[in-house]
C-alpha cells in the first residue's frame, strides 16, 4: 500500500527542526525495507501566519509498504517525535498524520489554501477523519493544517531540490564551519543550476543558517544530482552526522500562485495590479513606501530596508505608473503590502514644463511676475501671450520584474535564473543515492 505521512511544527524558537526529525526517519524507514516512492518533500506554507516562528516548513513522507508494515512505521515515527519533537516548548505544537493511499481531492484543496491563507484547525480535524486518516498532535494540534496539507501537495508541477546536512548535537549552537572560498567555487561553477548559495554583494554565505538548530547547510538546486554534486565540492571541517535530498516547493512562487484572485487579505500572500497614486517616500529607516489604488481598493506598499536595491527602483516610480505587487499582508500594520516583488507593467509620462524661448535673440526668457508673461534678460522684449512649454522625460526605469537582494528572499521566493525554466515531476522514485550514510 502506499502511506502518506505528513509532519509539521516540531520547530520550535528552541531549535528543534522537522526536516531533521524527516532526515533521521528516512534512515531508519529505509532500514525496516519502507520503499520511497518519492523524494522527502519539505513544504513551505502561507508565510504570513502570525503564530509560526521561522519559515512555516512542513514536511511529507510518501511511502510503499506492506499493509502489516503500517503499524510499526507508525511507532517509528511518533518515536521520532516524542524523541526530537520539542514537546512542550513554546510555540511547538509538532503534529502527524497518516493517510493510506494516495492523497484524495479535498486533501490536496486543504493543501492549496494553506499556501495562501489562514485554515482553521477544525478543517483539518474534518479532512482527517473523512478520509479515514490517523493522525498524533501535541500541544495546541494546530501542527495538523500543515501536516495535512504536506500530504496534499504533491508537487507534481514546478519544484526544486535541496540538500540539507545537519551537524553533530554537540556541535549545534557554534558557528558553522564551511570554508567559505569553496562555497564561491562550487557556486561559480553550478550555477544557475544551484541557487541562493553565496551573495556576491554582501559578500555572505547563504548556504549555512545561523540559529542553534541543528542544519548544518542547505543546498537548493534543480535537479537531485546538481545538489550532490555541489555538496560534494565544499571543504566542511567540522563532521556531517547525516544528509538528505529533499524535494521542495522553495523557489517556486508556490504561494504567489496560490493568492492569484484571491484579493487582498491579511495574513495572506497578495498579488495585485494597481496604479502608483503618489510619490513613494523613504522614511529615516531606510523603509520605502508607495500607495497604489487597484479594484480592490487602495493600498500601502512597503519594501523594507533589506530588499536592498529593490527600494532605489521604487522611488524612480511616478503616479500613474501600472505595477504588478507580489508580497503578503501579515497584518501587523493593517492592509500595507509587504513587497516580495515588483512588476512594472507600463510607465506614465513624465512631463516638465519650461519657460519659451525669445522669438527675436533666442535667450530663455524669464517670468515677468505672477499673470504678466515673459521678458527677455538679454534683449529686454516682453511677451505676455507665450506659455511655458511642456517637455517629456525620458524615464530611466523599464518594465520588467524586479526582485528584493537576496538576504530578503523568502524561501519560497523564485530567483530570476528559474524564470521559465520550472519543471513538471517525472513522478519516478528516487534511484541513485539520496541519504547518508
Ligand atoms: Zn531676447
Amino acid at each position: 500500500m502506499h502511506l502518506q505521512i505528513g509532519l509539521d511544527d516540531t520547530d520550535s524558537t528552541n531549535g528543534g527542526c522537522t526536516t531533521y526529525i524527516a532526515a533521521r526517519l528516512v534512515e531508519r524507514l529505509v532500514e525496516v525495507d519502507a520503499h520511497f516512492i518519492d523524494y522527502p518533500n519539505i513544504i513551505r506554507l502561507n508565510p504570513n501566519i502570525p503564530y509560526k516562528t521561522r519559515g512555516n516548513a512542513a514536511v511529507a513522507l510518501r511511502l510503499e509498504i506492506p499493509n502489516a508494515m503500517y503499524d510499526s512505521v507508525v511507532q517509528i515515527v511518533l518515536s521520532e517525535i516524542e524523541r526530537e519533537g520539542r514537546i512542550g516548548d513554546e510555540n511547538a505544537d509538532p503534529a502527524a498524520v497518516f493517510l493510506k493511499g494516495d492523497p484524495t481531492q479535498s486533501v490536496r484543496e486543504l493543501a492549496r489554501r494553506a499556501l495562501s491563507e489562514l485554515v482553521p484547525l477544525t478543517d483539518a480535524i474534518n479532512i482527517i477523519v473523512e478520509s479515514r486518516a490517523e493522525s498524533a498532535s501535541y500541544g495546541t494540534g494546530i501542527g495538523l493544517v500543515g501536516a495535512l496539507a504536506a500530504i496534499g501537495h504533491t508537487l507534481d508541477q514546478d519544484h526544486t531540490f535541496e540538500l540539507v546536512a545537519y551537524r553533530k548535537r554537540e556541535n549545534c549552537g557554534s558557528q558553522r564551519r564551511v570554508d567559505e572560498e569553496s562555497v564561491k567555487r562550487m557556486n561559480n561553477s553550478t550555477r544557475p543550476y544551484t541557487f541562493n548559495n553565496y551573495d556576491e554583494r554582501n559578500r555572505r554565505v547563504l548556504i549555512t543558517p545561523h540559529g542553534p538548530d541543528p542544519v548544518l547547510l542547505g543546498i537548493r538546486g534543480e535537479t537531485a544530482e546538481i545538489v550532490r554534486e555541489a555538496f560534494a565540492m565544499l571543504s566542511i571541517s567540522e563532521p556531517v552526522e547525516r544528509w538528505v535530498v529533499f524535494r521542495t516547493n522553495h523557489a517556486t512562487d508556490a504561494h504567489l500562485d496560490a493568492a492569484r484572485g484571491n484579493g487582498v487579505k491579511v495574513n495572506a500572500p497578495v498579488v495585485v495590479n494597481g496604479e502608483v497614486d503618489d510619490r513613494p517616500e523613504r522614511t529615516v529607516g531606510g523603509h520605502v513606501f508607495f500607495p497604489i489604488h487597484t479594484t480592490q481598493g487602495r493600498f500601502t506598499c512597503a519594501a523594507y530596508e533589506p530588499t536592498g536595491r529593490l527600494r532605489d527602483i521604487i522611488m524612480q516610480l511616478i503616479p500613474g505608473d501600472q505595477v504588478a505587487v507580489y508580497g503578503g499582508i501579515p497584518g501587523r500594520y493593517g492592509l500595507t503590502v509587504n513587497l516580495e516583488k515588483l512588476e512594472i507593467l507600463s510607465l506614465a509620462n513624465l512631463a516638465s514644463t519650461q519657460n519659451p524661448l525669445c522669438p527675436r535673440c533666442g535667450k530663455r526668457l524669464k517670468s515677468a511676475g505672477r499673470e504678466k508673461g515673459f521678458k527677455c534678460s538679454r534683449c529686454s522684449l516682453v511677451a505676455r501671450e507665450q506659455e511655458r512649454t511642456r517637455i517629456l522625460k525620458t524615464r530611466k526605469l523599464t518594465p520588467g520584474v524586479y526582485l528584493p537582494e537576496l538576504k530578503a528572499y523568502r524561501h519560497l521566493t523564485k530567483p530570476l535564473s528559474r524564470y521559465n525554466h520550472e519543471r513538471i515531476w517525472d513522478g519516478k522514485p528516487p534511484l541513485e543515492k539520496w541519504h547518508s550514510p
